[in-house]
């Protein structure tokens, strides 16, 4: 049985386990490392992992090693972490936003598989995306670990080149504040023509929530899908036409561009 540990036992951590669990991993293969009380034993409670108040022995005998901590405080971790970590050899997978394969290598002693991933906020609700990137030394099987680990919490997938780690944090890590964005702006749409704000809400998190199924679902890209519902001249011909006129496209690309370039200033 392969051991999972996790070190840092908050959101994205509980997301992971949590999915984990659901999808057959036994709770008695999984360890954590919380310092704080009452998240471990809440843990230790909900889904039966093994949790520690010290990191390296929560790490001792981990085929898995998932650091789970903030950005911050991952440098210290990692020098903490680093003698068990060079024993043991464990495949380390981040998911601190912003930091690179190297650092982790560096910080942990050198020579180890590791793989980094960047998560996004409906992991929380089992349906995140999450964008991963492998060092040279992830071989298949522990590839394959990477996939089982963090596609517990939604959609993983591979990305060749780390220095795109930035435009996924674009994508889909930034990302659902777009759809909340649009969401608003029906809302607000909608009421300024008198509507109820909250039946305006209701339709718009639907219609959301709608479309997002259908095209994951449904197998047929966006652009099939839009022309399906758009008949020429008809009111949805008229609304993307003025989305087109206000360039719309072109604002959406100088978005993803910005928070593109945020993201390699931070990290
Ligand atoms: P969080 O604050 O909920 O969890 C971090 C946990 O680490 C806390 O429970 C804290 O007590 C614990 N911790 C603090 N110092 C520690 C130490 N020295 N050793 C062990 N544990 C320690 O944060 P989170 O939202 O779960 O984020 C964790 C990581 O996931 C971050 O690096 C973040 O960038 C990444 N991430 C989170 C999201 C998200 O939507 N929450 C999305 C993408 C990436």
């Amino acid at each position: 049985m392969n051991r999972i540990t996790f070190i840092g036992g908050g959101n994205m951590a509980r997301s992971l386990i949590g999915g984990l669990v659901r999808t057959g991993t036994a709770g008695a293969a999984i360890a954590v490392a919380e310092p704080l009380a009452d998240a471990r034993e809440a843990l230790a409670r909900e889904f039966g992992v093994a949790a520690y108040a010290d990191n390296a022995e929560a790490a001792r005998g981990a085929d898995v090693l998932v650091l789970a901590v903030k950005p911050q405080v991952m440098r210290r971790v990692c020098e903490g972490l680093a003698p068990a970590v060079q024993a043991a050899r464990p495949l380390v997978i981040s998911v601190a936003a912003g930091i690179r394969l190297a650092q982790l290598e560096r910080w942990l002693g050198g020579r180890l598989p590791i793989v980094r991933g960047m998560p996004n906020t409906p992991a929380l609700i089992g349906a995140g995306a999450t964008g991963m990137v492998a060092n040279l030394r992830v071989g298949p099987p522990q590839r394959a670990q990477a996939e089982h680990v963090l596609g517990a919490a939604g959609l993983a997938v591979w990305i060749d080149d780390e220095a795109q780690m930035d435009t996924v944090t674009a994508l889909s890590g930034s990302g659902p504040a777009y759809f909340f964005l649009l969401v608003e702006a029906l809302e607000d749409a909608a009421a300024k023509q008198g509507m109820p704000r909250e039946t305006a809400r209701r339709l718009a998190v639907q219609t959301c929530l709608g479309a997002g199924r259908m095209l994951a679902e449904g197998g047929e890209p966006p652009a099939a899908l839009r022309r399906r519902v758009t008949s020429p001249g008809g009111t949805t011909q008229a609304a993307l036409d003025t989305f087109a006129a206000g360039g719309f496209a072109a604002l959406v690309a100088d978005a993803v561009a910005a928070a593109t370039r945020r993201g390699a200033e931070l990290s």
